[in-house]
C-alpha cells in the first residue's frame, strides 16, 4: 500500500502509538489527518492521482481541525467579557435561532439547526454575541445533541454567575435523514432548563418567545 511520502519511515511509529496525541503539533496533526484520511479514500477505491482529488486528503484535515472541529482546543473557549448589570435588569435576556453547526460523533455527518439561549441576570449582563459564541464553540467538536446542550447550559452558569439559565437545541441529524431510516422531515428537540427555568411559568415564558 502507498505510503504517505512524508511518513514512509515514521508511520509504523506513529500507529503502533495509535495517534493519541490531542496535543500535536497543529501543522503534524493535520499532516497526519491527511495521510489517514488519504488511506481511507483509497479503501474506497479513489484514485489519489486525480487532479481533483488529489488535495482532498489534506483540505478535509484542514477544515476538520480549523474549523469543524476547532471546538476540541481549549485554547478557543470564548472569553466572556461581562458588564455590572447597573440598571437592575432582573427579567429573562433571551437570544434565539442561534446558528448551530456541528457533526454526529456516531456518524460524523452534519448536525444543522438552531439553539434558543437564555438568562436571568443577577449582577452581571454578558455582551449578547457571546451566547452565540458559546454555543459555536460547543458545537464546533464531534457531539451528541443532549450534552451539547448541557454543556452550553453548564458554561452559562459557571460564567454569567446566574443558576438561571436555560437552553433549547432543535436541529436535523443528517445520520437520521441521509441514512439509516433516511427521515428527511424529522428534528431533534433537547433542551436544560435550569434554576428559575424549572418552574413552569418561567419555562413557558420563554418557550412562547422562541416560538415553541
Ligand atoms: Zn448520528
Amino acid at each position: 500500500m502507498a505510503k504517505h511520502p512524508e511518513y514512509t519511515n515514521g508511520h509504523e511509529a506513529i500507529c503502533a502509538c495509535g495517534v493519541e496525541d490531542g496535543g500535536a503539533p497543529l501543522q503534524e496533526k493535520e499532516t497526519l489527518i491527511a495521510y489517514h484520511f488519504g488511506e481511507i479514500m483509497r479503501l474506497l477505491g479513489l484514485d489519489l492521482n486525480d487532479p481533483s482529488l488529489q488535495d482532498t486528503p489534506h483540505r478535509v484535515a484542514k477544515m476538520f481541525v480549523r474549523e469543524l472541529f476547532i471546538g476540541l482546543d481549549p485554547a478557543k473557549a470564548p472569553g466572556v467579557r461581562l458588564f455590572p448589570n447597573t440598571y437592575g435588569y432582573r427579567q429573562m435576556v433571551v437570544e434565539k435561532d442561534i446558528r448551530v453547526r456541528s457533526v454526529c460523533e456516531h456518524h460524523f455527518v452534519p448536525i444543522i439547526g438552531v439553539a434558543h439561549v437564555a438568562y436571568i441576570p443577577r449582577e452581571w449582563v454578558v455582551g449578547l454575541s457571546k451566547l452565540n459564541r458559546i454555543v459555536d464553540y460547543f458545537a464546533r467538536r464531534p457531539q451528541v445533541q443532549e450534552r451539547l446542550t448541557q454543556q452550553i447550559a453548564d458554561f452559562l452558569e459557571a460564567h454569567l454567575h446566574t443558576p438561571d439559565v436555560a437552553v433549547v437545541i432543535d436541529a436535523k441529524h443528517y445520520c437520521v435523514s441521509m441514512r439509516g431510516i433516511q427521515d428527511e422531515a424529522s428534528r431533534t428537540l433537547t433542551y436544560a432548563f435550569r434554576g428559575a427555568f424549572e418552574a413552569a411559568e418561567t419555562k413557558d415564558t420563554f418557550l412562547r418567545l422562541v416560538g415553541l
